[in-house]
């Protein structure tokens, strides 16, 4: 029972944060999108095709989360928006308060959308706010249509599920009705778009969607 407590004290102190940090995106009219996925389902590659799209029309921030390195962080420097890498120093998400301490280090004032890309996780994650608009995860073919049914709260959590990869679809065995059916059990209102960031297909879509939610 104790250790219940615990965990549930870290989420409450998390949730209190995570308010603050809405009311600050509020003030600055920021659009704030949470972005979760396994590692290497392509988060970092999706937002290199997405962001010079969105910059057509927004000023685009990014804060990138991983446990070390700065690799990521500097792909997306590459597209002249700005960012800041957290270092989590093991912690396999990122939480409310990690997002607050980066957030002096972005000029907010510049700022329409800002998207966080989470630490490769499909677990923690999904119980962590930061004061998002949206949770977008991302699961591609190649990790298996089991990962619904395996990891149902980071279905349950997000606005939309994004299905990458799918150029690989003839060459692995991966039930595209199966995930989609199992996914909108868990969350009948999971907005999902299959997409190739290496093709391009279906990014469209998704943007498209966005822009209304924006
Ligand atoms: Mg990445
Ligand atoms: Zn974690």
């Amino acid at each position: 029972m104790t250790q219940i407590k615990v965990v549930k004290n870290i989420l409450d102190a998390n949730n209190r944060i995570a308010i603050e940090n809405r009311k600050l995106f509020d003030e600055k009219n920021i659009f704030v999108i949470n972005l979760m996925s396994s590692p290497g389902a392509g988060k970092t590659s999706f937002l290199m095709k997405t962001i010079p799209e969105l910059k057509k029309k927004y000023k685009v921030g990014v804060i990138e989360g991983d446990i070390q390195n700065t690799y990521d962080a500097e792909q997306i420097s590459k597209l002249n928006v700005p960012v800041v890498q957290i270092n989590t120093g093991g912690a396999c998400h990122i939480d409310g308060n990690m997002v607050k301490e980066a957030l002096p280090d972005l000029p907010l004032d510049e700022i329409d959308i800002l998207i966080v890309e989470n630490v490769g996780n499909l677990v923690c994650p999904a119980e962590f706010n930061i004061g998002e608009d949206l949770k977008i995860m991302m699961l591609s073919v190649t990790e298996g249509d089991d990962k619904p049914l395996k990891y149902p709260l980071m279905f349950h959590v997000s606005n939309a599920m994004i299905i990458n990869k799918i150029d690989l679809l003839p060459y692995i065995d991966f039930n595209m009705e199966k995930a989609i059916n199992d996914a909108l059990k868990i969350n009948q209102k999971l907005s999902i778009f299959k997409v190739s960031c290496k093709t391009g297909e279906g990014l469209s879509d998704f943007i498209n969607w966005l822009y209304e939610k924006i």
